[in-house]
């Protein structure tokens, strides 16, 4: 599993949070983007009236503040170009370093930073053809976009952590409407012991489900320096997070969604460097 993103996914605006300082880290593989196959993928998945790829292109020329960040065109070639690094990271079992995130968003409209539901758009074909997808949402905040998108679909298993009585506030019914959906809210002050406990829980189900892909929401706003959250997860947790999806065994890829601290990149190395050496040893969390 490498690092891969591409220039273009720094040029929208975002905000003071959600900004592009965040995907500056080293150790990244900068891939060639297909920015006419991430529109024609786009459209295909959005498809609905009040909410699609010309709506987004629109709220981008006229320089919209949605979702609690601010637009403009070059907001559209990031999003572009995260959904072929996405589509890349699919078909090479990469890492995509893309924003804008996108796990809050779903087909009807933005929310929470995301514009669209990248996952959702790289995983169109796999589900079309009718392969099983398990993903995991190890993010602080819950995948409540995707939750919408592939609620009770047989094909999809969703396993969704974070911080309960955070945004975006799930209620219990919320949480059990979903067929093949796990979900475990955490306490504040949740640390890398929770982080694994959930985690085991996670892949014990995704081993029974079977899937022919597993699709890693990465977000690292659950990590201890995080402003915004009260987790207290560390490089060690998400290393081990990666050595045990690895060990699922099954193809494997992850696309960035949210953290907002400064030691996002050591995160994500620590992540991919459990993915990429599984057999090393990682101790007692205490
Ligand atoms: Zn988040």
């Amino acid at each position: 599993m490498k690092i891969i993103s591409n220039e273009l996914v720094k040029l929208h605006p975002g905000n003071e949070i959600e900004s592009p300082a965040r995907v500056k880290i080293e150790e990244i593989v900068n891939v060639d983007v297909d920015l006419a196959l991430a529109e024609i993928e786009i459209r295909k998945t959005y498809t609905s009236r009040s909410y699609n790829f010309d709506t987004i292109k629109a709220m981008c020329s006229f320089g919209m503040h949605v979702a609690e960040v601010e637009l403009n065109n070059d907001s559209l070639n990031s999003v572009l170009a995260s959904v072929s690094v996405g589509i890349q990271a699919l078909d090479n079992e990469d890492f995509a370093l893309i924003r804008p995130p996108g796990h809050h968003a779903n087909l009807e409209g933005a929310r929470g930073f995301c514009l669209i539901n990248n996952l959702a758009v790289i995983l169109r074909e796999s589900i079309e053809q009718g392969k099983k997808i398990a993903i995991i949402d190890f993010d602080g905040h819950h995948g409540d976009g995707t939750h919408d998108i592939f609620k009770n679909n047989s094909q999809v298993l969703f396993c969704s952590l974070f911080q309960g009585g955070a945004y975006p506030f799930v209620t219990d019914s919320d949480m059990h409407n979903n067929k093949n959906g796990l979900y475990i809210p955490l306490r504040e002050g949740g640390d890398d012991r929770v982080f694994k406990q959930t985690m085991d829980i996670f892949i014990d189900k995704i081993r029974s489900f079977g899937p022919d892909i597993v699709a890693v929401s990465a977000g690292f706003d659950a990590y201890k320096d995080d402003p915004i959250l009260g987790l207290k997860f560390t490089e060690d947790g998400y290393t081990y997070a990666g050595k045990l999806i690895r060990d699922i065994g099954v193809k494997t890829f992850a696309i960035l969604e949210g953290g907002y601290h400064k030691k996002i990149g050591s995160c994500i190395s620590a992540f991919v460097d459990g993915f990429n050496n599984p057999q090393q040893e990682i101790g007692e969390f205490h």
